[in-house]
């Protein structure tokens, strides 16, 4: 049967494909050390669950409204002026399965054939899928690690023509771990004002900052009218199963997102969106441990790249992920990074899996344990001892 031709335009996530490859491994008897995930290790918070639970027993198990419940969105709304500091109205908010849909629609809804993205490069491989799938031209713009992996701001201008309609942030940043700073988002906030773009800010790791603090571009003047803030409960509470995000954006847009929702999933799942309000509205402790313990792991992880000889690594400010540098080694990342996993046991991502950029970068994961972590550096220290001859 003869595929749709924007089937062949779709892209993926290679992080399912090198997991499908360890557990084969796995399956022979080969243990694998997993640093390819980009989901934490930790439970999700037993109040979390309880409340579930709870409101699984009182029967809430049926469809919702496209745009999700409103005792939901307005805990949502109260949340995001919290952390935001702005104004948001339980109907600004749209609920979906997981913040990943609000990526989705908001590229659906307005970019048209021929219209360029701009999207940070290395970036999550979603943007430029998507964009590609409808017919949008990406327009990646490479962050400069010497940058702390930021945009050169010239750069960027440059990039804007008559034909760009948006530009795609994530702060912070998956795969770098880097935060865009404030006067960058300033400036952006000003291009896109400038020339009438549409921001999506891509904010899932907003709670996963270990120093400095989250700013949104949503925050600046003018920008709430433009910008589709994306954020969601998968990684601030380890509940990337259960499917819950959401988007937050100018009224105007929410009747064309909920019409998406009715058109492909109906609503994110009744008691799931009950229990989020537990999540943002209950005892947060659990969230600050798996902050600090990340924290912790970060600070082993990056220490220990730095000590192997022929690996740099950015010391990274938020997420849970780091970015070493092997270019010393002269070998292509994606070779690096297979053969680190057939023959050292040990499961990463290639740079180059977010794209070009990502040539000379791997991509380690540190949602495991120190154990594990440790006993992972020692493996990456044999394989770079081994290419180096
Ligand atoms: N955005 C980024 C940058 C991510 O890394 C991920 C998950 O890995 C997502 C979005 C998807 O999040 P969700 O589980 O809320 O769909």
């Amino acid at each position: 049967m003869k595929l749709a031709e924007r089937m062949h335009r779709l892209g993926t996530e290679s992080a399912f494909e090198v997991l499908a490859r360890a557990k084969e491994l796995e399956r022979k008897g080969k243990e694998v050390i997993h640093l390819e995930i980009g989901e934490p290790d930790f439970k999700t918070p037993q109040n979390i669950c309880d409340s579930a639970k709870d409101y699984i027993d009182k029967g809430y198990t049926h469809y919702t409204p496209s745009q999700g419940l409103y005792e939901s969105r307005e805990a949502i709304a109260k949340y995001i002026e919290k952390t935001r500091g702005i104004q948001v109205d339980p109907d600004e908010v749209v609920i979906t399965p997981g913040g990943k849909p609000i990526l989705f629609y908001a590229i659906l809804t307005f970019v048209e054939p021929g219209d360029e993205v701009i999207i940070p490069d290395p970036a999550y491989p979603i943007y430029e899928s998507v964009v590609r799938f409808v017919n949008g031209i990406p327009r990646l713009i490479p962050l400069r690690e010497e940058l702390g992996f930021r945009w050169d701001l010239n750069e960027l201008k440059d990039a804007i023509t008559s034909s760009t309609k948006m530009i795609i942030l994530n702060s912070p940043h998956n795969p770098t771990g880097c935060i865009f700073p404030m006067e960058d988002l300033k400036v952006i906030a000003e291009l896109a004002q400038e020339n009438d773009l549409i921001v999506v800010s891509d904010e899932i790791y907003s709670r996963l900052i270990y120093e400095g603090r989250h700013e949104s571009i949503i925050s600046f003047p003018g920008m709430k009218e433009r910008t589709i803030l994306m954020d969601g409960f998968s990684k601030t509470y380890a509940m990337t199963g259960w499917r819950l995000g959401y988007g937050i954006m100018a009224k105007d847009f929410i009747p064309h997102f909920t019409r998406l929702v009715t058109n492909t999933v109906s609503c994110a799942t009744s008691f799931v969106q009950l229990a989020g309000i537990e999540a943002l509205e209950g005892d947060q402790s659990d969230v600050e441990a798996m902050v600090a313990e990340f924290k912790e792991r970060r600070d082993v992880i990056i220490q220990g790249l730095n000590e192997i000889e022929g690996i740099s690594c950015k010391k990274p400010q938020g997420a849970f992920y780091a970015f070493p540098n092997i270019q010393s080694l002269g070998m292509k990342s994606k070779d690096f990074a297979d053969l680190l996993l057939q023959e050292y046991g040990v499961a990463v991502l290639s740079g180059t899996a977010f794209g070009p950029a990502g040539e000379g970068y791997l991509r380690l994961s540190y949602a495991n344990s120190l154990e594990n972590i440790r006993k992972a550096l020692d493996r990456i220290r044999e394989a770079v001892e081994a290419v180096k001859g």
